[in-house]
């Protein structure tokens, strides 16, 4: 397992997403577009795109590796297929007092959270 060797670092000046290497990081780097100085620090990278999947059989969360979501990936701890498929899958869902809990709560997917967040 190779999948968080790089990291995403986007550029203060000019936003390209530029990717570096983990063991770049501390090293200078510069924007691959205006040649801007990158912040190399772990802490300002974006992870590579993933996605943070709760297994349905044991509630175990899994992150899912962004080029493995369509080549069917298992839960790491009780070994279930995790249901990728949904995350593609739009699903308007009535949440109610009655099925919050499971619809939320309980949901595989990151409820509200389901997007890259900006920072
Ligand atoms: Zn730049
Ligand atoms: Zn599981």
């Amino acid at each position: 397992m190779n999948d968080n060797s790089a990291h995403i670092i986007r550029c203060p000046q000019c936003q390209a997403a530029n990717r570096i290497p983990a063991d770049r990081f501390g090293m200078a780097a510069k924007c691959g577009k205006c040649h801007a100085q990158l912040p190399t620090d772990p802490a300002a990278a974006e992870p590579e795109a993933s996605y943070k999947m709760r297994c349905t059989e044991c509630g175990a969360k899994n992150r899912v590796p962004g080029p493995k979501i369509n080549a069917g990936a298992k839960c790491g701890k009780c070994g279930s297929m995790l249901k990728t498929e949904e995350l593609f899958t739009p699903q308007p869902i009535m949440v109610s007092d009655g099925n919050f809990e499971n619809m939320v709560l309980k949901s595989p997917l990151p409820v509200l959270m389901w997007a890259w967040a900006p920072w």
